[in-house]
């Protein structure tokens, strides 16, 4: 094995997060190695990056794709893996320096619980890991010495401003939201909106669930949650601001008032790369950001009152326990419905409050816990869209 490179397992290779990271790691051959790739669905792309990044082992999450993805990698001698079992016994490879979780919704967090008991550093693109089990996952990774490095772009942002000041208290944090398609519209406007509408990000290009949850400031919500448990912060220590241009990626104030920034052009890559070469800074040919080109940076209050799931975020991260979890499952089910034509731009909300109102609390919540809460809030979230 060569220790000079880190080797990463790419959980979730295949869709956007992925890919970028694939296209980091091929900038810098030298700096990283492919150890495992894992796709859900979609073999023929997971086949191709295998080929080419010649990993020790691949997942397929889709059993029925086994075989093909088999026979196309049997010449390369490529271990190959299927199933959400298989994902689980991956992680912990001795081979793996760093986990990178790019799996969408709550499919990451058993998986990154695996690997942060295994001892592997995690680079965090899946939030909804710390959304639904925040408390069990920070404790697991402080018992195991694991550093979870944010791969999101404001908690990136934030994690940058904290350099050389880990230990000076935080303030606040302000998390910076571009407001999505749909800012400054009022509900009237908003019960028309169509998917097509929902899924033109103005500035990012993701994934369909973020890009959705972009429009709804769902994801902000859970960038909040997700926040409080990456800097151990208390809810009243982190606000949002929307800033249209998303080119302030996120600020932190200190004791003394003073705030720190991050700034930047929209692209994921820069933040996928720094948490895969932290502490290092590795030389990017990424297209740099000019203040002329943008004479006017701003920022305005979200409206928590058109955009609901928001508040709600806010609401299940005060009331703590499992609620959040609920808020996650929920919201999963209804961007699901809302992506098949089954309901509404604002009834997604509706299920998400209703839910967190009918749902049992818990409040110290264990893995079996959440795991129950999640299933049960799907099936309640299911009932009330039927
Ligand atoms: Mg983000």
């Amino acid at each position: 094995m060569d220790h000079t490179k880190k080797h990463i397992a790419i959980l979730g290779s295949t869709g956007s997060i992925g890919t970028q990271a694939l296209e980091v790691i091929e900038a810098h051959p030298g700096s990283f190695q492919v150890e495992v790739l894992t796709a859900q669905n979609n073999a023929d792309l997971l086949i191709e990056q295998a080929k080419k990044f010649n990993p020790n082992a691949v997942v397929i999450g889709n059993e029925d794709a086994y075989l093909k993805v088999k026979d196309a990698l049997l010449p390369l001698n490529i271990k190959v893996f299927a199933g959400e079992n298989a994902l689980e016994s991956v992680v912990q490879m001795d081979t793996i320096d760093l986990v990178l979780t790019a799996l969408v919704g709550y499919s990451g967090l058993k998986p990154t619980l695996k690997a942060i008991g295994a001892g592997k550093s995690i680079a965090l693109a899946n939030k909804e890991t710390l959304v639904v089990a925040g408390e069990l996952v920070t404790q697991l990774a402080k018992s195991k010495g694991v550093n979870i490095f944010p791969v999101d772009s404001e908690h990136s942002a934030i994690f940058q401003c904290l350099a050389g000041e880990f230990h000076n208290p935080i303030e606040k944090i302000i998390l910076t939201a571009s407001g999505g398609p749909f800012r400054g519209m009022k509900r009237e406007e908003l019960i028309k909106v169509t998917k097509a509408q929902a899924l033109k990000h103005p500035n990012w290009t993701m994934g369909a669930k973020v890009t959705i949850d972009s429009a709804s400031l769902m994801n902000k919500g859970l960038e909040v949650i997700e926040a409080k448990w990456l800097f151990g912060l208390q809810t009243e220590q982190v606000e949002v601001v929307v800033h249209p241009q998303s080119i302030v990626h996120s600020l932190i104030q200190f004791e003394d008032g003073s705030i720190k920034a991050q700034l930047g052009l929209p692209d994921m890559r820069l933040p996928i790369q720094f948490a895969m070469s932290y502490p290092a800074r590795l030389k990017s040919d990424f297209p740099r950001f000019d203040f002329t080109n943008f004479p006017a940076l701003t920022f305005e209050k979200p409206d928590m009152e058109t955009f609901r799931n928001l508040a709600l975020a806010f609401d299940a991260l005060a009331r703590g326990g499992n609620m959040p979890c609920v808020l996650n499952a929920a919201n999963e089910v209804a961007v699901a419905e809302f992506l098949k034509d089954r309901i509404g731009f604002l009834e997604m909300s509706d299920v998400v409050e209703r839910c967190l109102a009918k749902m049992n609390y818990v409040a110290s919540p264990t893995l079996e816990d959440y795991v129950s809460t999640d299933k049960e809030t799907r099936i309640k979230a299911k009932d009330l869209i039927n």
